[in-house]
């Protein structure tokens, strides 16, 4: 399995940067992790946006910096299926908050299923399932499997000790690392600092980790240095156009 970095940053993309998305490619699977602004475009260069090329699409949370190029794929499914070349296209998604999960459907473009905690789904291959994890708006860790390996994402989220064994032995971790802990400040409620994000790819015994989800304000050196102080792995500070074997 590989993950290629469409995107990694939020709450808002700096310039020629793109919000968060990370697809997934095993054998004939594509299966995109969030869709933030600017990753449609970065898609683009990996999948043939018009065919059914793209298995699915996951929405860790309904947050519009997680799920907003989604508005705009959609347009691009509909070309391929007015064509004759796709057909909708499968999305997973929290079912709250029902306004932003309201704005999802467009004509019949997309096969739109709950995320349930804790429920197990195969797509093209790849084994996925989720857990709840602390954010503002209900959000959801993805760790996907195939072949004898793991990759876990954080999506967006608090520290919480379930996480560890959500994450335990997995062989790439994506986790976010939004910020130093010195700037956490009233964060502390809905993201993980770099130091977290160490500290849970250390206690899991995780063989690579790979930090995403910056601002774009923050010192990327900092928060690799600071996450280094926790975990004694391999780390990898996520950034578009990056490809990494899992
Ligand atoms: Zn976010």
């Amino acid at each position: 399995m590989k993950v290629h970095i469409l995107g990694c940053y939020a709450p808002y993309p700096p310039v020629n940067g793109a919000g968060p998305g990370y697809l997934l490619e095993h054998a004939t699977a594509k299966v995109l992790l969030d869709c933030g602004s600017g990753v449609v475009s970065n898609l683009g260069q990996v999948c043939d946006l018009q065919n059914s090329d793209l298995s699915a699409v996951i929405l860790s949370h309904l947050h519009s910096d997680h799920f907003c190029d989604l508005l705009v794929l959609r347009y691009a499914r509909f070309m391929g299926m007015r064509a004759g070349q796709a057909s909708p296209l499968l999305v997973l998604s929290p079912e709250q908050p029902p306004l932003e999960r309201s704005l999802l459907p467009f004509l019949n473009t997309l096969d739109i299923r709950p995320i349930i905690h804790e429920n197990t789904i195969d797509i093209a291959g790849i084994r996925f399932d989720f857990t709840r994890t602390k954010h503002i708006y209900p959000a959801y860790a993805v760790r996907a499997m195939v072949e004898g390996k793991t990759l876990v994402y954080t999506g967006d989220t608090a520290w919480q000790d379930n996480l560890v064994d959500f994450c335990q032995n997995a062989d790439l971790l994506l986790a976010e690392a939004s910020f130093l802990e010195k700037n956490k400040g009233a964060n502390t409620a809905e993201h993980l600092s770099a130091g977290d994000a160490g500290r849970l790819a250390q206690a899991a015994h995780v063989k690579k980790l790979v930090l995403t989800h910056f601002w774009p304000a923050d010192d990327l050196m900092a928060i690799r240095e600071e996450a280094r102080t926790q975990f004694s792995g391999e780390i990898i500070l996520a950034a578009s156009g990056l490809t990494i074997e899992v």
